[in-house]
């Protein structure tokens, strides 16, 4: 489409020399007769008499609609509607409460948004009121950790029924792993001099549950590491002590509590596990082979052309595709609600069939 269009500088330039409009006239004329718009005996602009004064003006605005729709249709037909698809309240280990994650992406012209609290729905209901004199859609989402091949990975659940019987049971399920894992952590803290990290976590959260965010946030208050990325680093990141895995479901089980749920299953941050592409493409495989629908290959503000490169994965196992900031708190502006490039032109949606 874009090939069709003249280039907007030498449309300018050609404005200037004499009779320009009447030459730019006749090429815009033989264009849309080239694209088959227009059948080749009809002069658009003989209605105007050719020496109209405004017919530069005129065909100044006849481009921009031409150019509008040009870019309209070269990305997708939701090229209005903003889609977030994953972010965190203070349900799981978001900064905010589902009411102001709403109203926040509302201020941030989000038109759809996912709350994909860790291993919990608790916050959609709240969410959901708070969207209600808003105009903006809350999707009722979950991001289950689980691990495949010993890797612990994310599955982002979308469209889900609260009310489904397996959804429930495997949020109670989780929330008791989350726990056990804690104490885990916690006892693991203890072997390396760090005291009552467990507590600290726990008024930390202050009734929600615990995550390592919260252990982080307590290393830094007592002064075991001067920032949350040193205390992932040091203690609570892949390979070190607060990075237990094991306890989690495999990947083929929290699909099918989506499943079970009416959702879709989407890998969440593909980026994030450090996998080779020969890796993620097992992954893909695997998930794909247990029923999960999409990757997100959009997740805050990434590197350019890795979109595109998951893309190329996504596809060759049948997964749409979904967007999302995985935000948690303002002051992380690379994961801010709404502020990520839009999914690559040719790929199919998640919200594909969404009604
Ligand atoms: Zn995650
Ligand atoms: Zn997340």
């Amino acid at each position: 489409m874009a090939s069709l269009m003249p280039k907007y500088s030498s449309l300018l330039n050609l404005l200037k020399i004499k009779d320009g409009a009447a030459t730019l006239r006749s090429r815009f004329n033989s264009r849309l007769s080239l694209c088959g718009f227009l059948p080749a005996e009809v002069d658009l602009f003989r209605s105007s008499g050719g020496d109209c004064g405004s017919v530069e003006f005129c065909i100044l605005l006849i481009y921009f609609l031409y150019w509008v729709l040009c870019l309209a249709f070269s990305h997708d037909i939701d090229f209005k509607v903003k889609y977030d698809l994953h972010s965190h309240s203070r349900c799981s280990d978001g900064i905010l409460s589902p009411s102001e994650l709403v109203s926040r992406a509302s201020d941030k012209q989000v038109d759809v948004l996912a709350l994909t609290d860790h291993d919990t729905t608790a916050g959609i209901a709240e969410a959901r009121r708070a969207a209600a004199d808003k105009n903006i859609t809350v999707i009722a989402g979950v991001e289950f950790s689980c691990q495949w091949l010993g890797r612990g990975i994310h599955v982002v659940g979308l469209g889900l029924d609260l009310d489904n019987k397996d959804l429930q049971r495997a949020e109670k399920l989780q929330s008791a792993k989350r726990e056990e894992r804690c104490e885990l952590i916690a006892a693991k803290l203890t072997k390396l001099g760090i005291l009552g990290s467990l507590e600290g976590a726990r008024a930390l959260a202050n009734g929600v549950s615990v995550g390592r965010p919260h252990f982080a946030q307590y290393l830094v208050d007592r002064g075991h590491v001067s920032s949350i990325k040193q205390a992932f680093k040091k203690y609570l990141g892949s390979g070190k002590a607060g990075d237990v895995k094991a306890l989690w479901p495999e990947l083929g089980e929290v699909i099918a509590w989506v499943n079970a749920a009416g959702g879709q299953a989407v890998i969440a941050h593909p980026d994030k596990y450090k996998l080779t592409r020969t890796k993620l493409r097992q992954l893909a495989d695997c998930f794909a082979g247990e029923g999960g629908a999409a990757m997100e290959l959009v997740s805050g503000r990434q590197a350019p052309g890795l979109a595109a490169n998951l893309a190329v994965v996504a596809k060759e196992y049948g997964l749409l595709g979904s967007c999302g900031s995985d935000f948690h708190r303002p002051e992380q502006p690379w994961q801010e609600l709404g502020n990520f490039e839009a999914l690559p032109s040719g790929v199919e949606p998640v919200w594909r069939d969404w009604a």
